[in-house]
């Protein structure tokens, strides 16, 4: 009785999600102290004591309705400014509460994003590895998905494919640093350079290409790494923000989109994105959590938990053979699958109660991810069942 298009999409249910239920059920098996599930990116540090203090606060003190209540699509406009200004002091932008959408986290608003921009047939470029998600995103508005082949050297986008590959349909093209799955950080020549190209592309074909910049993991980086904000290289930028590992909220689900006012567009892109984030369903983004970000401005995760971890696996695995860029952020350690085959090599894994996520999810097999953001314990525990694992491609 369903409809054509979720048979597939159920078919092909994210992989890591299946991953996630499996783990559970190991864990009732074998005990879930002697299960080290690496597949999901559920952070494990918990929320800055601030966001805790904030609910309260709020909950206690403000007025009930103010607090629950219908409100603008875009958000509350005190939270909205709050952010802007936010943004503005970090990254030295202009921003004002109307080029900020409050969303229903980053997928709410890469969602409403293309809702707004996506005609039937619209190309929308990734470059792999990427966050496997972004296949259902774009089927959701009837949009094509194209995908830039990895560059395995250093993981930066594979800039002289881009060019190849825009196309007069070109509507958008995502990146995501610091990256989900690799860790690696886009450096700013890289950026001044993908920003040149969609330039003289959109000259060339004289269309508007939307550079959709999904960070949820921006705050979490390692050894002083600076990411760009991309908004300061090229106009068509829209920032997808999120909240789900800044503040370890991926439950609550709030985020928000940045849409600068020199865009191509902008009065249309701003109106289309207000109704979408309504007739998609999330009328607007959670008015309680929208609240607490904007108290909560400048708290922060304690990024140093996560850094121990990635410290010790980087450390630990390579010393075992296996081979791996060392991440600048996020919490993902991207490593080649020994035997070269990704499906195999995260079963063979299986057998010492390791679940890592094959690449073919990201776009890239012949790796398998390792997401970093559990307990110090696990870390630790699984790198004796690591160090057999490589013993026996040896
Ligand atoms: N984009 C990337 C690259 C992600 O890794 C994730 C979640 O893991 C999301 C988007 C979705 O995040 P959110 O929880 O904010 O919807």
């Amino acid at each position: 009785m369903i409809s054509k298009k979720m048979v597939s999409l159920v078919q092909n249910s994210s992989v890591i999600r299946a991953m996630f239920e499996e783990g559970k059920e190991l864990a009732n098996i074998y005990g879930e102290e002697n299960v080290f599930d690496f597949s999901i990116g559920n952070p494990s540090v918990e929320p800055p004591i601030e966001v805790k203090e904030a609910i309260i606060d709020i909950i206690t003190k403000d007025s009930p309705n103010l607090v629950h209540g219908y409100m603008n699509n875009s958000g509350y406009e005190d939270v909205r400014e709050v952010v802007a200004k936010h943004i503005n002091n970090t990254h030295g932008t202009t921003f004002v509460g109307e080029n900020i959408v409050m969303t229903v986290g980053a997928a709410g608003g890469l969602n409403v994003i293309f809702k707004a921009l996506l005609n039937k047939d619209d190309e929308v470029i990734v470059f792999a590895p990427y966050f496997g998600e972004y296949r259902s995103y774009v089927s959701n508005y009837d949009g094509v998905l194209v995908e830039i082949s990895p560059n395995t050297v250093d993981f930066q986008p594979n800039l002289d494919e881009l060019k190849k590959k825009i196309t007069a349909k070109t509507k958008a093209v995502i990146v995501n640093t610091p990256n989900n799955p690799t860790g690696v950080v886009y450096s700013e020549e890289t950026i001044r350079n993908l920003a040149s190209i969609l330039e003289e592309k959109q000259k060339e074909f004289g269309t508007s290409i939307y550079l959709i910049s999904d960070e949820p993991y921006r705050e979490l980086v390692y050894d002083g790494v600076e990411v760009p904000y991309l908004t300061k290289y090229y106009k068509n930028t829209v920032v997808g923000y999120s909240y789900s590992k800044s503040l370890s909220l991926p439950g609550e689900r709030i985020g928000y989109l940045v849409l600068p006012s020199q865009m191509d567009d902008f009065g249309n892109v701003s109106a289309a994105v207000n109704v979408a984030n309504r007739i998609l369903g999330y009328v607007n983004a959670p008015s309680l959590m929208q609240r607490v970000v904007a108290r909560c401005i400048d708290a922060k995760v304690d990024v140093e938990i996560y850094n121990r971890n990635r410290e010790v696996l980087y450390n630990n695995l390579t010393a075992f053979g296996y081979r791996c860029i060392k991440p600048q952020g996020a919490f993902y350690l991207f490593i080649e699958a020994l035997g070269g085959d990704d499906f195999a090599f995260a079963n063979a894994a299986k057998k010492h109660n390791i679940l890592i996520v094959p690449g073919t999810s990201f776009g890239c097999p012949g790796y398998c991810r390792i997401a970093y953001c559990v307990d110090y314990r696990k870390v630790t525990g699984a790198l004796a069942g690591f160090e057999k694992l490589a013993k026996e491609y040896q």
